[in-house]
């Protein structure tokens, strides 16, 4: 499939008058779209909703318009419980909070927030206890371990991953909570990280339904929900063949129907976590390019670096890139497109076909609506960008303004500065 930017070359040019480069622009009618087609893919389900992973794009305005298509969110820290909060989210239903390690002031936090919370283990029961007490409605972590293989090549190794709970402890909890006068319980589990296949939520959701019936058979507890978390993924590269959202909806449906409903369990509402789903194609980062060099390859350097975008340096992530105005230029350049870090991991692309790049010329990189900005740090004194939210009306405006060197010294004490 041909990636295509959702801003024109235009509409850019008029952008960057007033708000320079770097920054990453998000696309609000894409977001609101994806936000609605998920909800329809699992209208069939009563209690559906989307809790978005606030750790993928931790920005209020975007929360703002999921919100408004009816997604909660899904907090693991202090601070996403906070914005949540801030953000009009605390009404008893729309903050679930799958934390790990999780500090006692976020369980209190959690508890007061009226979020759901979903305990990673089994040590948590004593701990959340002693920290705001046992609510009525809790959700447990599951962690079947082993290795996760969808007979594709989406795999992954549950068996080696900190999260969750054995199938033994999922039974040893519920009891628990259940003598705890827990009521209405949860199970969550999150076994794969961007998967694009259609195939991931439908053979997920076999584990958990099975399970949720073997919970429900041999301990009588009433099971309210069960949270797919996140894991549907998005196709980083031109070649991969997007996820159909209402062919995974109906995947979850024909498990639902054959596993929970004849189990007498056809009241179960389902959860999703997602993040990259929802906004990953949304954003663009935006750069332009300020140097070339010849060297031993061929390098451009543009006003940006992996503090704005660390999954090429992190994971070796492919980010697409489309060079502005050069869109049906022959890719006869061979580059690495680079950002100024002192680390030789700072490249957004390793010897990357492209049109023939020119100084000042405006690269889109694709995908980096989620796990982008909110991935950013400060390495080498370098600054976080601003974000911009491109409107259904086609205006832009600014919906964080870029750190300043002030910003960077704020937190230094004991020194006149
Ligand atoms: C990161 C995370 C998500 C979101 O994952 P995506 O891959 O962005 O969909 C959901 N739930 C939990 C607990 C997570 O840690």
């Amino acid at each position: 499939m041909v990636k295509t930017p959702f801003v024109t070359k235009e509409q850019l040019d008029e952008i960057v008058k007033t708000y320079p480069t770097p920054f990453h622009l998000y696309d609000e009618k894409g977001i609101r779209q994806t936000a609605r087609d998920l909800k329809e893919a699992f209208s069939w389900n009563e209690g559906f909703r989307e809790y978005f992973a606030v750790k993928a794009t931790p920005t209020p305005a975007i929360l703002k318009i999921l919100k408004e298509e009816g997604c909660g969110v899904d907090c693991s820290s202090l601070t996403e419980l906070i914005m949540s909060e801030r953000c009009g989210f605390a009404d008893g239903d729309s903050i679930m909070f799958s934390s790990n390690e999780t500090p006692e002031e976020e369980f209190i936090l959690a508890d007061k927030l009226g979020a759901y919370i979903n305990l990673d283990d089994i040590t948590h029961i004593d701990f959340l206890k002693e920290a705001c007490g046992i609510p009525e409605r809790i959700c447990c972590r599951y962690n079947p371990g082993g290795f996760f293989n969808l007979g594709t090549d989406i795999m992954d190794n549950p068996g080696d991953a900190k999260y969750g709970m054995t199938k033994a402890q999922m039974f040893e909890a519920f009891k628990r909570l259940k003598k705890e006068g827990v009521k209405e319980f949860g199970i969550h589990s999150f076994l794969a990280s961007n998967t694009v296949s259609n195939e991931y939520y439908p053979v997920l959701a076999s584990i958990l339904f099975n399970l949720a019936v073997e919970l429900h058979e041999n301990l009588d507890v009433h099971i309210d929900f069960i949270n797919l978390s996140g894991g549907v993924g998005i196709p980083y590269r031109p070649d991969q063949e997007p996820n159909d959202i209402f062919a995974i909806g109906k995947g979850v449906q024909e498990a639902y129907e054959k596993i929970l409903v004849p189990a007498g369990m056809g009241d179960v509402k389902l959860k999703t976590e997602l993040g990259r789903f929802m906004t990953g194609p949304h954003g663009h980062l935006v750069v332009k390019a300020i140097h070339e060099k010849h060297i031993y390859k061929e390098y451009i350097g543009v006003d940006a670096c992996a503090v704005n975008l660390m999954r090429p340096a992190m994971y070796g992530a492919y980010h697409h890139i489309t060079v502005m105005g050069k869109e049906n230029a022959p890719c006869d350049h061979v580059y690495d497109v680079v950002g100024s870090l002192c680390e030789n991991n700072d490249k957004f692309a390793i010897d990357r076909k492209l049109p023939k790049i020119d100084i000042g010329d405006l690269l889109v990189i694709h995908d980096t609506g989620a796990h982008g900005f909110a991935m950013g740090y400060n390495y080498n004194g370098k600054l976080k960008s601003a974000e911009l939210l491109l409107q259904e009306d086609g205006g832009c405006r600014m919906i964080r303004r870029p750190e300043t060197v002030e910003d960077y010294f704020a937190t230094v004490e004991g020194f006149d500065f």
